[in-house]
């Protein structure tokens, strides 16, 4: 097993990593910014090394900077969290070629992961579920519109090295479907510098499940059951909740079984994400993560297995500590993810905390680097704390997610908190009646009342 651990991240996530360290008896590194000098990954780590000043650029994505960190303080592997560098495939064969260990799967996993249009092919050779479209990349809008004879309106134009929802036109007809491609295109090349387009059937109201894997590449890769990830505003997910309120027995056990096993033939070591998108008893890969997903404790919660620690065994060459049968779902899980923004316009709001009080009880548990004092940057991400709240059965857990959010005081910057608490008192959701469209509707409707 590893001895030091450099952790290249910030926030609520170095520290979830610092923790799986902590149980396992491994040394942490962090890193930081100049920002970050009195952030609570760096007071809780064994040691840290400032590795730049506050634009991530700098700092959190300054490679140089992190190698030289973690050879001076003789770490012998890296893990680099979410976001920032953790799906950078060169980032991760550079730490492998400085002698040290990648948390997180091969390099060309990484890669071929990376490329929309690479993923997809991949996907459907292991034997994954796509939105049916074009195959492989389109060349012109006329191409495009022979695939939609076969797809039927309406389309979606994608681009192949699109993120964030960039690059994505929706098409119902011939006409729009030329603009579609040409829009699509410059949007592209000025967001990624590559125009390569492909295209889908777009789905009118399907609901966002994803399917949490771990593989050992050894011989063994399971799954941990699925996550309803559709509460989402600008593509950014607010609220998920594990199990999915819709999915059948059947379905979550077939979807569960075809994603483990097309991970395994891939011989994919280490933990990941398959994201579907569900519309009527049928999924839809629409990408896969290759690393630890912000969402990953709802699934900690209903199966006991702690997913950091397993994805640090296999980086060790270890073998998962699980088989499929032991893996066994039990009550339900939701996480809120509260940030530091206007809960309904979503503007940024960063500044010092001045009151801070966590929500204790039995079923609660915070992932967050707050204190009372701590200042916010306004350099990174806006979440702050996420709460994750555990129940034994879907009722139990909202009336236990309400309780925890009343007692949540976070004084000084605005929150999600009071946009949580309209979620978990709504009726749709209550009922699990919702769509990927459903929240930025709920919130125009309740902005527009305002006005
Ligand atoms: P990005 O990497 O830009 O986030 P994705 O392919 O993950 O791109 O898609 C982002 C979002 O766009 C999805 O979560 C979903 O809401 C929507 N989307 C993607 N493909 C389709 C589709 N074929 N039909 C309907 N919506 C889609």
């Amino acid at each position: 097993m590893f001895k030091k651990i450099l952790i290249a991240n910030r926030g609520e996530i170095a520290l979830r990593i610092l923790r799986a360290c902590r149980d396992m008896g491994i040394q942490t590194v962090a890193v930081h910014s100049t920002a970050d000098a009195d952030a609570m990954h760096v007071r809780l780590a064994d040691e840290s090394v400032c590795i730049g000043p506050a634009p991530s650029k700098d700092s959190y994505l300054n490679v140089q900077a992190i190698l030289t960190a973690a050879a001076v303080t003789g770490a012998d592997a890296i893990h680099p969290g979410v976001g920032f560098l953790s799906e950078n495939a060169d980032f991760a064969e550079m730490v492998e070629d400085h002698g040290m260990a990648f948390i997180g799967p091969s390099p060309e996993h990484i890669r071929v992961m990376g490329d929309k249009v690479a993923a997809k092919k991949t996907a459907i050779e292991l034997g994954i579920p796509v939105v049916p479209g074009s195959d492989g990349a389109i060349a012109s809008a006329e191409e495009a519109i022979e695939v939609a004879k076969t797809t039927g309106y309406p389309v979606l134009v994608k681009a192949a090295s699109g993120g964030g929802g960039r690059g994505m036109k929706v098409a119902n007809s011939e006409d729009e479907l030329r603009d579609a491609v040409r829009l699509a295109g410059t949007e592209a090349k000025a967001a990624f510098g590559d125009d390569t387009l492909y295209m889908e059937k777009y789905l009118g109201q399907p609901r966002h499940i994803e399917i949490q894997l771990l593989g050992d590449g050894q011989g063994t890769c399971i799954h941990i059951g699925e996550r309803d990830c559709s509460l989402q505003r600008r593509h950014q997910k607010l609220l998920e909740e594990a199990p999915s309120p819709v999915l059948t027995e059947e379905e979550r056990e077939r979807i569960g079984r075809i994603s483990a096993e097309a991970m395994l033939k891939f011989g994919y070591k280490s933990a990941g994400t398959i994201e579907y998108l569900y519309e009527n008893g049928e999924f839809f890969f629409i990408e896969m993560n290759t690393r630890i997903q912000v969402e990953h404790p709802i699934s900690e919660a209903i199966s006991g297995i702690d997913i950091l620690e397993e994805q640090i065994r296999v980086a060790a060459g270890e073998k998962l500590k699980y088989k499929q049968e032991d893996v066994v779902l039990k009550g339900h899980a939701i996480e809120c993810r509260i940030n530091a923004e206007n809960p309904y316009t979503f503007m940024p709001s960063p500044g010092q905390v001045t009151s801070y009080h966590t929500p204790g009880g039995v079923g609660v548990r915070i992932d967050s680097q707050l204190y009372q004092g701590y200042r916010i940057p306004s350099n990174y991400d806006s979440l702050i704390a996420k709460l994750i709240v555990y129940g034994r059965d879907r009722e139990d857990c909202i009336m236990k997610t309400r309780r925890a959010l009343q007692e949540y005081v976070i004084d000084g910057v605005q929150t999600s908190i009071p946009l949580h608490l309209d979620l978990v008192h709504n009726e749709d959701i209550m009922k699990g009646d919702y769509n990927i469209h459903w929240l930025e509707k709920f919130v125009d409707e309740l902005n527009a009342q305002k006005k």
